[in-house]
């Protein structure tokens, strides 16, 4: 299994019930290092462009909207399989279809407010931490 890197992002209803350092549990309990961290307050515009991908949906504008609605917590996840592995620990996006003792399933209080982000490729994971921190940003666990 590959060493990857993953950007993870704690949203403003899970900063908002202070759960931060539970979900930090589960990372670090399942193999994931946190390389890269910082608590952020996006503004719509902002978010509109992380968001991109989205453009033109239903739901787009409400997104942008609440994700920059209270500060965030941004992260870079490093270890075996960290991309699959942090959507498992996340769980589906509408926390009432996600698995029993995800994140989601826990902490999430609707398909909107779904406590988490994590990227959900190698590509969408290089683009979407190059978005919020420089190399030297992050600090690499398996670095020789
Ligand atoms: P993810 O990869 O599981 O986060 O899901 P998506 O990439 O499909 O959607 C991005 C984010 O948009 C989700 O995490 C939700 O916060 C939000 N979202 C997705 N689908 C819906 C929807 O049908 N309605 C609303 N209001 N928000 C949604």
């Amino acid at each position: 299994m590959p060493v990857q890197r993953t950007l993870s992002i704690i949203k403003p209803d899970a900063v908002a019930k202070n759960v931060i350092g539970d979900i930090i549990r589960r990372f670090e309990e399942n193999g994931l290092a946190v390389v890269a961290a910082k608590m952020t307050r996006l503004t719509p515009e902002e978010a509109g462009r992380f968001y991109a991908v989205h453009r033109g949906k239903p739901f787009y504008e409400d997104l942008c909207r609440y994700m920059s609605s209270g500060p965030i917590l941004v992260m870079v996840l490093e270890g075996k399989n960290a991309i699959a592995l942090n959507r498992k620990l996340m769980g589906a996006t509408d926390p009432k279809k996600a698995e029993p003792g995800t994140i989601r399933a826990d902490h999430g209080e609707s398909i909107e407010a779904n406590a988490v982000h994590g990227s959900d490729s190698e590509e969408n994971a290089a683009k979407e931490i190059a978005f919020f921190f420089g190399e030297v940003e992050i600090h690499s666990r398996n670095a020789a």
